[in-house]
């Protein structure tokens, strides 16, 4: 028999329950087809580092599956039954997607494939969204005791990796969709060889003073394996399989970001529509501001031109390298919300644009943490105060200066307040845009207003 691999968030060949599931059905004389789908649903809004990415990754696995891997364009629901007939496949094999929009494309497959079995084996996370529950079956609402629920449940082990798989060549592929030139943005290498490099290199190198330098942007002390994470490269079951022998605070502070992750597909697994709305109810009466005024503040955020360097630095950092070291992440969000007082929606698109590693559950989960709107959410009269949150963070400026050139010679000192410096702020870089402390003030009124209704 011939099943079809349809590979979504899963580019890679170890550690691959569905593919390995594939190649039973298969039986010893068949094969097995590997597709991907371009659909133009996700295709079109996703920003260009994720198109650029994902191509990148695809031309990696078209190699480890000697060249046969079949790419076709169009609506799942349509291509996969063609697929089907032309190859007379008996079974479609997945690893499960447990997003909002996965979820109906993967429901609507299924009705279009008839009596052809659509089979879901494993998914992108340690554990499976909606698996980790209270004792009375009800989901965790907070992180803390979800992570502590999610240690217990434990993960399955590894799958090997498959030595033959009876690829079928010859198949039709079309060729993939183009990307517009990406404007001087630098990527990671990608694909699964890439993540192992990178997990060995973070894993011998870094680990072990992770829980210390996590938080300074300057260090480069994280693993950066999100985008890796996001397109199935390496699964989070490799990286903790791997960790399991270490009993250092480090590997535990790692598996706690892992279990972030795991913890945020949970929740937008049982409340979908976070992806769109605030999780806290009161928070839909929040004001944000619209306009002119407010579109003007969004686009000097948006080039990192907000005359606050850490901001700046975070900012021009997304546009560099498509990435954000994580505190950054959490002040230049904070900074758009409560400084500039815009719709944490709008910076979360924003960031969909711009990320390689851009995934619905992370990122509008972190924003609606930093937002205050989320389940698990930052209290909402902790405002970051971007001088204070730079001089902590990054306290000799390496960060600010590698991103923002017109700080270069400002000494550390000052570099995190060049409004301050004996020099006056250097040409050619802003006067903050707007004073922190004012707009503090702004924002906690605002908070208080509704949550007082
Ligand atoms: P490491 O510190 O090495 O962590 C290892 C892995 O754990 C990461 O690769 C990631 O998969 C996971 N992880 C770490 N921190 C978090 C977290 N807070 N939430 C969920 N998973 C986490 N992460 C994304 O993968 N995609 C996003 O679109 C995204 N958007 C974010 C938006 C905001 C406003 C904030 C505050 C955070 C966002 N994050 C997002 C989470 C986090 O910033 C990144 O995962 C992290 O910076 C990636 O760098 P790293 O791989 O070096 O992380």
């Amino acid at each position: 028999p011939t099943a079809l691999l349809w590979f979504r968030r899963d580019l890679r060949l170890a550690d691959h329950p569905a593919l390995l599931d594939a190649r039973e059905a298969a039986g010893p004389d068949g094969a097995v087809v590997p597709v991907f789908v371009f659909d133009p649903r996700l295709w079109g809004p996703s920003g260009l580092p994720r198109r650029q990415f994902l191509l990148d990754c695809l031309a990696d696995l078209g190699a480890q599956v000697d060249g046969a891997l079949v790419m076709r364009s169009g609506d799942p629901a349509r291509v996969l039954p063609d697929l089907v007939r032309e190859v007379g496949a008996g079974s479609v094999h997945v690893s499960a997607d447990t997003g909002p929009y996965g979820r109906e494309r993967d429901a609507a497959v299924e009705r279009a494939l008839g009596d052809v079995p659509l089979v879901r084996t494993g998914s992108p996370y340690a554990v499976t969204p909606g698996r980790v529950t209270k004792s009375d079956g009800t989901p965790f609402r907070v992180f803390s005791p979800f992570a502590r629920a999610w240690r217990e449940h434990g993960w399955r082990d590894p799958a090997p990796r498959p030595d033959a798989v009876p690829w079928s060549t010859g198949v039709r592929s079309e060729d993939p969709p183009e990307v517009p030139g990406l404007d001087g943005v630098r990527l990671p290498p990608a694909g699964e060889a890439a993540a192992s490099d990178a997990w060995r290199r973070f894993r011998a190198e870094r680990l072990e003073g992770y829980k210390s330098t996590r938080n300074t942007p300057g260090s480069d002390g994280t693993s950066r394996l999100s985008a890796y994470l996001k397109y199935g490269c390496v699964h989070p079951r490799t990286l903790l399989a791997d960790l399991e022998d270490l009993d250092s605070d480090s590997a535990d502070s790692f598996r706690n970001e892992l279990a972030w992750r795991d913890f945020y597909a949970d929740v937008l697994w049982h409340r979908p529509e976070s992806a769109r709305e605030p999780l806290d109810e009161r928070m839909h009466a929040m004001a944000y501001d619209t306009g002119p005024d407010a579109d003007e503040r969004f686009a000097a955020w948006a080039r990192g031109r907000t005359g606050y360097p850490i901001v700046d630095a975070g900012m021009r950092q997304l546009l560099g390298e498509a990435y954000v070291h994580n505190r950054v992440r959490m002040i230049i969000a904070s900074f758009l919300v409560k400084d500039l007082h815009v719709d944490w929606r709008r910076g979360a698109r924003y960031f969909m644009q711009h990320l390689v590693d851009g995934d619905l559950a992370s990122n509008n989960h972190g924003w609606q943490w930093v937002a205050g709107t989320g389940t698990d959410a930052s209290p909402y009269y902790r405002v970051f105060n971007p001088t204070r949150q730079g001089r902590e963070f990054d306290p000799d400026g390496d960060y600010v200066r590698r991103w923002v050139p017109e700080l270069r010679d400002v000494p550390a000192r000052h570099v995190h307040e060049p409004w301050l410096a004996p020099d006056g702020v250097p040409d050619g870089y802003p006067l903050p845009i707007v004073d922190h402390a004012e707009e503090r003030r702004v924002a906690l009124e605002r908070y208080e207003q509704v949550r007082d209704r």
